[in-house]
């Protein structure tokens, strides 16, 4: 359950009683999927509960609101306020963050005039995923570049998140991979991709994927470890070939990746560059080392 008698939730300039909020049963984000929002983590460190890259998270949906002409006029520092506010509120630590833009009541199919914010949030310990998950190259591909913005994070996206995920399960396996449509390697429902091959990573560039924050996240720490990154258009045959490989994303966090459709990755994750990752990212994110990421993004 996301929400009891007493969560708070910010809703439209309040702090309301999340079971008090409702919302208006014409509006566009609800009948057309026309809305942005954000997955945001909170972790418990030293210094009491963080909110983990906040101005990354919350430039993004400014950017989703301008890619996709909503109104929004929070700045990035409002936001990170009244999320910090709404994690005091509800006394949580570990937490996940969930803001979303509301489009008015609107049947017809112009942008919106406005927009009404949305910050939920509810308790969510982060788990540190042993359980290797077993993928299924999806029969959906990922949203053509010139069907949406694809570096939106909108609310109607994830229509295509959805059933690759379900199904993926409903094949007996724990996750979907999407492709693009070319057919080029993409990313998962809600995750993105990285494998190991000879002692480096790789990854989809950009382009018909999310940007996601833990891949840059990623990325830095490689850096940091001296761990070479390559980003690229990348075929299946690619990644079947592979050493290991992990998804990565807030939600996510890293999380291994034993096998595609047959093909079982040789390498034990234990020893495997993404467990190396892992470790390090679940340091970050509690602030315990590699600090100077955190300080130059
Ligand atoms: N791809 C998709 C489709 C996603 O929904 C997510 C989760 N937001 C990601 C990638 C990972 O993004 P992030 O690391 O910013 O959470």
């Amino acid at each position: 359950m996301y929400y009891n008698n007493n969560t708070i939730i910010y809703y439209d300039g309040k702090m309301v009683k999340a079971v008090e909020a409702g919302t208006d049963l014409y509006s566009q984000t609800l009948h057309y999927g026309y809305g942005v929002f954000e997955g945001i983590r909170s972790y418990q460190t030293a210094n009491g509960p963080r909110i983990f890259k906040p101005a990354e998270h919350y430039e993004r949906l400014i950017r989703s609101c301008q890619l996709l002409n909503i109104p929004f006029s929070y700045t990035v520092d409002e936001l990170t306020n009244i999320t910090y506010d709404v994690l005091q509120q509800n006394n949580f630590t570990e937490a996940y963050i969930r803001p979303l833009v509301i489009c008015p009541p609107n049947m017809s199919l112009h942008k919106p005039q406005s927009s009404t914010l949305v910050i939920a949030a509810w308790q969510w310990g982060s788990y540190l995923g042993e359980k290797l998950l077993r993928l299924k190259i999806s029969p959906f591909c990922r949203p053509h570049p010139r069907s949406t913005f694809v570096e939106a994070k909108a609310c109607g996206h994830y229509v295509n998140s959805t059933l690759a995920c379900s199904e993926a399960k409903a094949s007996g396996y724990d996750e979907a991979l999407l492709l693009d449509h070319e057919g080029f390697l993409a990313e998962g429902p809600g995750a993105n991709l990285f494998f190991e091959k000879d002692g480096k990573l790789l990854t989809p560039q950009r382009g018909n994927i999310l940007a996601g924050i833990t891949r840059i996240t990623v990325m830095d720490i490689c850096k940091e470890l001296n761990i070479g990154v390559e980003e690229g258009k990348l075929t299946t045959d690619d990644l079947l070939k592979a050493d290991s490989a992990f998804y990565c994303g807030t939600g996510a966090e890293i999380s291994g990746i034993q096998s595609v459709d047959e093909t079982v990755f040789p390498k034990n994750w234990n020893e495997s560059l993404g467990k190396r990752i892992q470790e390090s990212y679940m340091k970050l994110v509690r602030e315990e080392s590699f600090k100077n990421i955190l300080s130059v993004a």
